[in-house]
């Protein structure tokens, strides 16, 4: 249930959205390298466990050569001083983040999604999200299963490749800052990296 803490980090940032479009073999020389991004994926939990993330079971590079632009979008809150100035729980941390930034990533999901759905718009184009494939609340990997969704899955820039830190330093001209949930800080702002392959 909502109460006025809830509301308040509602209204807790202003949001920044930029969009940059350029070839995808530009983006796949100058910021796609697999054998980097696959050594942080080899640490989280869920690499071999969701059917988004590697280790991929057949040539996923080959996305990037199938399409020829992308669109790469950067989403950025900037937190005011009730967020940057307080110290919160782990748990009002989650609670921030579900209510502001995956709020937030929600939405832009749902502005791609019927973009790509008007035929005379895409033709078959791909939205790469951010973090792993969480459509389903227990990826079907996990039991040796296909995916459930295989038309739906949302593979992250990261997970193909993507250097999402080079991208925003040297496109949008962002530095990423990262939460402190030891110390219960957020940063001044957040930002999320997708992408639209068409
Ligand atoms: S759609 Fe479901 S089964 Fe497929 S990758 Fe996503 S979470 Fe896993």
């Amino acid at each position: 249930m909502y109460n006025n803490q809830m509301l308040r980090f509602e209204k807790s940032y202003t949001l920044e959205k930029v969009t940059k479009t350029m070839p995808v073999s530009k983006y796949y020389k100058d910021y796609v390298d697999f054998t980097i991004t696959e050594k942080t994926c080899k640490i989280c939990d869920q690499y071999n466990n969701n059917w988004s993330c590697p280790p991929f079971e057949d040539d996923i590079l080959k996305v990037w050569k199938k399409y020829a632009n992308i669109d790469l979008i950067l989403l950025k809150l900037n937190y005011d001083e009730f967020i940057t100035e307080n110290k919160f729980s782990k748990g009002d941390i989650d609670i921030i983040l579900n209510i502001t930034l995956y709020n937030e990533k929600r939405k832009i999901l749902q502005e791609l999604h019927k973009k790509v759905m008007n035929p005379e718009e895409y033709d078959d184009a791909m939205i790469l999200s951010t973090g792993y494939c969480n459509l389903c609340n227990k990826c079907t990997r996990k039991d040796k299963k296909p995916c459930r969704y295989p038309k739906n899955k949302l593979y992250s820039m990261e997970s193909l490749g993507a250097l999402v830190s080079k991208t925003t330093e040297e496109i949008f001209d962002t530095e990423i800052l990262w939460i402190n949930k030891d110390e219960g800080k957020i940063p001044s702002y957040l930002t999320l990296l997708m992408g639209l392959l068409y």
